[in-house]
């Protein structure tokens, strides 16, 4: 089913970590397909949101600054969004700085495990592929798609990049209660996004929204790219019965993903509360 437009959009990818689009392409695009307020929401990562914010002005766009935290939650990697952060606060840059070294570190991990799966200078392919961004595991299974060494991004996951595959490299992120200090240090709303996407049974998922909102999140993400109605409508009322916002996006990386557009979204209900209501959207 296509998914109707949204002209709201809260999570969305650049080359400042794995998107495809520089800042200004990506909010070029954003305008042409009818959105009118985009966050850009990097991997641990604030450097495309200046290059955005001009040429949202430039488009007659509003540009939500926002920022995709990695978490560690117990056993698992979670993704936080903080929507309408002050980029300069200083203790958010210290915790993506720390961040930003663990994924250095990281990627000479993952280098090390492709080298010898047969993808030799896996690194320095990867960091290519990154230029001045972030380095994620998207881009090396963009370098196992470009060396014909997987077929496609999703099998370059499967094979080698997800937890449990050869390459996969465990990681100690960001604790919740620390990325969630650093997001309300920097003014903006804590979303948990695609909580769908973390393989949780429902009591675990209904623990980690209980905990998400007494560490002081506000929202959910209830409708992303890749959802389906009924999947919406149940995401929905787990976010009320939590007491948290609702939030969508597309969570949008290149155009040739061309099932997954800019604002492509289902809606949210109507009765619950979006967290743009919070500026007086
Ligand atoms: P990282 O934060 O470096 O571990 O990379 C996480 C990113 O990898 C996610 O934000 C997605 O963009 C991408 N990713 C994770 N799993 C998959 C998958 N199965 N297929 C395609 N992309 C994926
Ligand atoms: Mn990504
Ligand atoms: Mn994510
Ligand atoms: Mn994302």
């Amino acid at each position: 089913m296509k998914r109707p437009l949204s002209t709201i959009d809260l999570h969305s990818h650049s080359t400042a970590s794995d998107g495809t689009l520089g800042p200004a392409a990506l909010v070029a695009a954003a305008a042409a397909a009818g959105v009118t307020v985009l966050a850009l929401t990097d991997h641990d990562s604030t450097a495309g949101l200046d290059a955005a914010q001009a040429a949202a002005a430039a488009h007659g766009m509003r540009l939500v600054p926002g920022v995709e935290i990695s978490v560690s939650w117990e056993r698992h990697t979670l993704h936080v969004l903080g929507l309408g952060i002050d980029p300069q606060a200083p203790a958010l840059q210290r915790g993506l700085a720390r961040l930003q070294a663990q994924r250095e570190t990281r990627a000479e991990q993952i280098a090390a495990r492709l080298d010898k799966a047969g993808l030799p200078d896996a690194l320095a392919r990867a960091r290519a592929l990154a230029g001045a961004g972030q380095v994620t595991r998207t881009h090396f299974a963009r370098a196992l798609v470009a060396a014909g060494l997987s077929k496609n991004l999703k099998k370059a996951f499967q094979r080698h990049l997800s937890a449990g595959k050869p390459a996969y490299v465990k990681t100690a992120w960001a604790d919740l209660g620390e990325a969630l200090d650093w997001i309300r240090a920097a003014g903006g709303e804590a979303v948990l996004a695609h909580p769908a996407r973390y393989d949780l049974g429902p009591a675990t998922r209904s623990r980690l929204l209980e905990a998400f909102r007494q560490a002081g999140g506000t929202g959910m993400e209830v409708s992303c790219g890749s959802s389906e109605p009924a999947e919406v409508e149940q995401l929905a009322a787990e976010a009320q019965a939590h007491g948290l916002l609702g939030s969508l996006g597309s969570d949008f990386h290149d155009p040739a993903q061309h099932w997954l557009g800019l604002g492509r979204l289902h809606p949210l209900p109507a009765t619950l509360p979006p967290v743009w209501s919070r500026w007086g959207l």
